[in-house]
């Protein structure tokens, strides 16, 4: 196999996600043959710098040797099993040591799906069933951020606020409401992002006032929305939005999908507002980036209002592989990676170090709201160009990286592995290619 061939073949048989095809007639995909930490092989000896964690999965760098370990211990015992009306260690032990982890008030049932939007759509569904069973049924509309991001399948694409993905599917979606995002980008001249957090709080206070009766959940990103360009906000916000939710006896859901596992700096991002949500949503960096999973946690209230005697006051939702051994063993790995590594106290030093690496780039005169939250950088690159951020990623590439900017937006989401060296690489390479782009 070289890459040509499996271009050619790739293009004729596969139709890739998120992507106009026709454009791959003038912008080649990307063929891969192997990952070995951070990087990225193709066939010929190329190698890419993954400096976005595969679309935000990877925590450990790709064939990391623990997490193989793991695999193919588990493989030798039990590939799959239902997970309706069975049960096995490694989704046993997952969910325990998941629900030990949100800390002492703790969500302690775990219900599993296999990507993230799947996720969001239980939240979403459970979160009315719940006011159902408990003789609310009118309390049946979700409400999000402006600018939210919460997966693409039909109902998670109704609480979604982007126009590229969302507009051609309209007509089949349940509107949905927004309320201002509190991206501190939105604040006004002299107002802090915690100030700005409190006014964005105030509309939602006020849009609850009016509408809680309908309202089942209020669903977050907490700390940053990844998709609106990695938008960052004061944990304030959530603070408010917890106390909001509680007065009008609206469900909190963190969409924690992509932000969870160490990306803001704590082991999940709601913990820096000191909150609890009513639903939990996990996946990306669950499995380490290597198989698909998703979960969602949710309280002993909620759980206690579907446990009943009639079949229909239960959680009547599946999917074919709920739960899959495999996949929870690699959750299981990478949970020891972080306990017997101390990752997310190592991950503040590394942080710091990217941080001070990263100042030639905060400093570029194109470079606009430089800002930085645990294991995740953004800035907003000066261009007229609407090819823009399609030329970073081709630049990119030619320099031996993998950068994916959303519009304007360019942003760092590296491995947790990444070393000096290849710091220096993400940083010397993005100026260049920042130097080059139009
Ligand atoms: C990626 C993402 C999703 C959707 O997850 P998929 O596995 O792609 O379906 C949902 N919410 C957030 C915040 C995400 O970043």
């Amino acid at each position: 196999m070289n890459n040509r061939q499996l271009l050619a073949r790739s293009l004729e048989a596969v139709w890739h996600p998120c992507t106009q095809m026709k454009a791959h007639e003038t912008l080649p995909l990307v063929p891969i043959s192997r990952g070995e930490g951070v990087w990225l092989y193709d066939f010929e000896g190329r190698r890419y710098l993954d400096a976005i964690s595969s679309w935000w999965v990877n925590l450990f760098g790709h064939g990391n040797r623990r997490i193989n370990a793991a695999l193919r211990e588990q493989l030798e015992r039990l590939e799959h099993v239902m997970l309706a009306g069975f049960t096995h260690e490694p989704v046993v032990e997952l969910s325990e040591r998941l629900s030990a982890l949100t800390g002492p008030a703790r969500l302690g049932h775990c219900f599993y799906a296999s990507d993230g939007a799947s996720a969001t759509e239980i939240a979403l569904k459970m979160s009315h069933h719940y006011w159902r069973n408990t003789g609310r049924p009118e309390k049946c509309r979700p409400l999000s951020l402006a600018g939210s991001y919460h997966g693409e399948t039909a109902g998670a694409l109704a609480v979604t606020d982007v126009a590229l993905f969302r507009d051609a599917y309209a007509p089949l979606l349940r509107p949905g409401a927004t309320v201002p995002s509190p991206d501190a980008r939105l604040a006004e001249a002299g107002e802090s992002a915690a100030d700005y957090a409190a006014r964005c709080a105030g509309q939602l206070d006020d849009y609850l006032a009016r509408h809680h009766a309908e309202t089942s959940a209020f669903i977050v990103e907490p700390l940053v929305q990844c998709a609106a360009g990695m938008a960052m906000h004061d944990p304030e916000y959530l603070r408010r939005a917890r106390t909001i939710c509680d007065k009008y006896q609206v469900h909190l859901i963190a969409d924690e999908i992509a932000v969870g596992f160490g990306r803001t700096g704590s082991f999940f991002a709601h913990q820096q507002a000191g909150i609890r949500p009513d639903f939990l949503c996990l996946s990306k960096g669950i499995s380490g980036g290597y198989l698909p999973l998703s979960v969602v946690l949710t309280t002993d209230e909620v759980y206690g209002a579907f446990y009943a005697d009639e079949l229909t006051r239960g959680f009547l939702h599946s999917h074919s592989y709920t739960g899959n051994p495999l996949a929870c063993r690699a959750a299981l790995a990478t949970l020891d990676i972080f306990a017997e590594d101390g990752v997310v106290a190592a991950n503040r030093r590394l942080a710091a170090l990217i941080d001070q690496r990263a100042a030639g780039l905060a400093a570029h005169p194109r470079v606009k709201n430089f800002r930085n939250r645990g294991m995740i950088w953004a800035f907003e690159v000066d261009s007229d160009d609407p090819q823009f951020s399609r030329k970073v990623f081709a630049q990119a590439l030619e320099r031996g990286l993998l950068l994916r900017p959303i519009g304007r937006s360019l942003y760092f989401m590296p491995p947790y592995v990444i070393d000096e060296e290849e710091i220096g690489h993400l940083v010397a390479q993005t100026l260049a290619v920042i130097g080059e782009v139009p």
